[in-house]
């Protein structure tokens, strides 16, 4: 059985809201040198909103309304805030035929007999959809943080639909004070590089991995560790369960994906970055305690 000051270590954290459930959560993450820090969903809320729209052809409901026609089966946030954006609106989506997520990219869908494509910048222009346009607003949008989806019909370009997301309260506080520990932060995402680059900035995050796919966060993980560094990792989504599995230290936010908790050591149940250092305290006083 577990030692006395474990359990009482366990039961400090739990008071706060933070669940402890391995042993990695007490003798790991104390001596973690490096943390790996998703952004959408964990150190910002994760509740996206439609802040901008800008329509090349059509009206900016019919644009609304047509990607979230294509969004409407999809799971992930920015399909949720677009399709609740049109709601709001009175726009009517269109019926669709046929579905496709692409994970890390965005959705593809058969609307009204024509292939409709809702999703990065990048992907659009991957299809081969000349977005030079737009370009120099997308950019506009991005360096002010926001997580740009463009939509296309039939290989052109319709329009774009800006997000912005909040960062979580406390999360600058947080961060700083687990660099006075001797921990370094590193944020990886999805996202675009400019969008989080400003998130970082805001936030005092000097290392960012951007426009990363999902299975490259748990290789960044993985290099990150090279020379024996312990490397926490901390997320929310799907796309991060197996860079929890593969950190030293899998840490989950409470409101996250099932699998992404279940592939963790520590569990955040209170959502509460200031959870991060704590959890750190409480572990090596357990073990102050022990030795
Ligand atoms: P994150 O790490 O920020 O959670 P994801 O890997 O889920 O990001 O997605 C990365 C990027 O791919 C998003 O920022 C967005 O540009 C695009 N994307 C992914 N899924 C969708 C979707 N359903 N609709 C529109 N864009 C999407
Ligand atoms: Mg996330």
């Amino acid at each position: 059985s577990a030692p006395l000051s474990i359990v009482r270590g366990a039961g400090e954290a739990a008071g706060h809201g933070i669940l402890m459930r391995t042993g990695e959560a007490f003798q790991g993450y104390r001596l973690a040198k490096r943390i790996v820090l998703d952004k959408t969903g964990t150190l910002t809320l994760g509740r996206p909103a439609v802040r901008e729209i800008e329509a090349i052809e059509g009206t900016e409901n019919e644009l609304l309304a047509l990607a979230a026609a294509a969004e409407v089966s999809s799971e992930h946030p920015l399909a949720q805030a677009i399709v609740q954006a049109a709601f709001e609106v009175d726009a009517v989506p269109p019926r669709v035929e046929t579905f496709e997520a692409v994970p890390g990219k965005g959705v593809a869908a058969r609307i009204g007999g024509e292939n409709v494509l809702v999703g990065s910048p990048r992907f659009v222009a991957e299809q081969g959809i000349n977005a030079a346009s737009l370009e120099e607003r997308i950019a506009t949008l991005e360096e002010a943080g926001r997580t740009v989806i463009a939509v296309a019909r039939e290989r052109r370009l319709l329009g774009i639909i800006a997000l912005g997301d909040t960062v979580r309260p406390k999360a600058r506080e947080a961060l700083a004070a687990l660099r006075r520990d001797g921990v370094t932060p590193f944020m990886v995402t999805g996202d675009n590089e400019r969008a989080a680059r400003r998130v970082a900035a805001d936030l005092g995050i000097e290392e960012v991995h951007a426009g990363v796919l999902p299975h490259e966060k748990a290789e960044i993980v993985r290099q990150l560790q090279s020379g024996g560094t312990r490397v926490a990792m901390v997320g929310d989504g799907i796309n991060d369960a197996p860079a929890l599995m593969q950190a030293d230290v899998g840490i989950a936010m409470g409101g996250g994906t099932d699998i992404a908790i279940e592939s963790a050591d520590i569990i955040i149940l209170s959502n509460r970055l200031e959870a991060l250092p704590l959890a750190r305290e409480i572990s090596r006083r357990s073990y102050g305690k022990m030795l």
